[in-house]
């Protein structure tokens, strides 16, 4: 089968092919496995973060956390899918179920937590397997190129809302304004239709995307938002944007800050943090860590009942180097998906989905 195969760890501001095409054997299925053929798989920012080793992943590996496919085999024991069903697979690989987190449901949490396409082979190859109980049903409605970028920015998102205890009414901020925080942006409106959204983003395309999607107001990450919020999701890299939202936080508000980890360039900014501005009065900091399977299942009837259409831009298999820059130097609109199986490479080069109002 093809694959594309990071190698060796790189600074993709000086290499931008990092990962390499190579031809591997079809993986064997193992006790409990699927064994899939890949349809389609989205392209996400924290394969730059595996690729430039903040987030290190085994040696070599195939990337991809968001992966649609058809079951082409099962494994010993196999039995909760057919051949020919379709599958997604996300970012939680496994995790070891017995320990305390995982008792208590946080099995994003386990030591031995494995993640797809860092620590175990992923989905940017015509081939992969997955243990059959973390893999998930995909709504009907939905097409494979639609489908793969709710896998990841939208669990993770639906787990960001979750972690907010947002009450409907309260005002939500959005700092970034990627993938993720667009889907957040319709949960939020379907979840929460009395809840005023507030988004800070860099570039003024960003915040007319936010406000043509429904945000009610949207500014640079250091303009003042015409209200103090009860809760803000930062899904940006950098530290800049932090202390602004702190800033921006009313008295027991709370900063959710998903992303999995942070570049170090701007960090200077902390200095920057005075207690009674950004601390005072019962403020919190909470950080976003993985997703569970509940997180998955339970966001995937969401974003069908909404529904969610996530707008993509497609690539071939052999185009992930490109589409992984392009993602490098910010060029975001909507999501980056790779065609891989048979029957999606005839749709050209780039498919626009039409965005539904949620
Ligand atoms: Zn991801
Ligand atoms: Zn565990």
């Amino acid at each position: 089968m093809r694959a594309m195969v990071l190698k060796a760890l790189t600074d993709m501001a000086r290499n931008e092919t990092p990962l390499e095409l190579v031809e591997l054997p079809v993986p064997e299925p193992g006790d409990g496995e699927l064994l899939l053929e890949v349809s389609t798989c989205a392209v996400c920012h924290t394969e730059l973060d595996e690729i430039e080793g903040r987030t290190p992943p085994r040696l070599p590996v195939i990337p991809g956390h968001q992966a649609i496919g058809r079951v082409a085999a099962l494994g010993p024991g196999a039995a909760r899918y057919r051949p020919g069903e379709r599958v997604g697979v996300a970012w939680i690989h496994s995790a070891c179920g017995h320990c305390e987190s995982c008792r208590a449901g946080a099995e994003n949490l386990c030591a031995q937590f494995k993640a797809t396409g860092r620590d175990v082979d992923g989905g940017y190859a015509e081939y992969m397997t997955v243990r059959e109980d973390f893999a998930y049903r995909i709504p009907a409605g939905f097409s494979d190129l639609q489908a793969a970028p709710l896998l990841c920015a939208g669990a993770i998102g639906y787990r960001s809302l979750r972690l907010c205890d947002l009450r409907n009414g309260q005002c939500l901020g959005l700092t970034g304004f990627g993938a993720s925080a667009h889907l957040v942006l319709a949960m939020t409106r379907h979840r929460f239709p009395d809840s005023p959204i507030f988004v800070f983003a860099r570039s003024e395309r960003e915040r007319a995307f936010a406000r043509e999607l429904g945000a009610a107001w949207a500014g640079d990450s250091t303009d003042n938002p015409p209200e103090a919020l009860h809760r803000i999701i930062d899904t940006t890299p950098a530290w800049k944007p932090v202390v602004e939202a702190l800033r921006n936080l009313r008295p027991g508000g709370r900063l959710v800050i998903n992303a999995i980890r942070k570049e170090e360039a701007d960090k200077d900014n902390l200095l920057r943090l005075d207690y009674p501005v950004h601390l005072w009065m019962e403020k919190e900091i909470k950080s976003v860590a993985n997703v569970t399977r509940r997180d998955v299942a339970e966001f995937l009837q969401l974003a069908a009942e909404i529904p969610i259409r996530p707008q993509v831009q497609t690539f071939t298999l052999e185009q992930a180097n490109q589409a992984l820059a392009e993602l490098k130097h910010g060029r975001i609109r909507g999501a980056k998906v790779l065609c891989i199986g048979t029957g999606t490479h005839s749709r050209g080069n780039t498919v626009a989905s039409k965005r539904r109002e949620p």
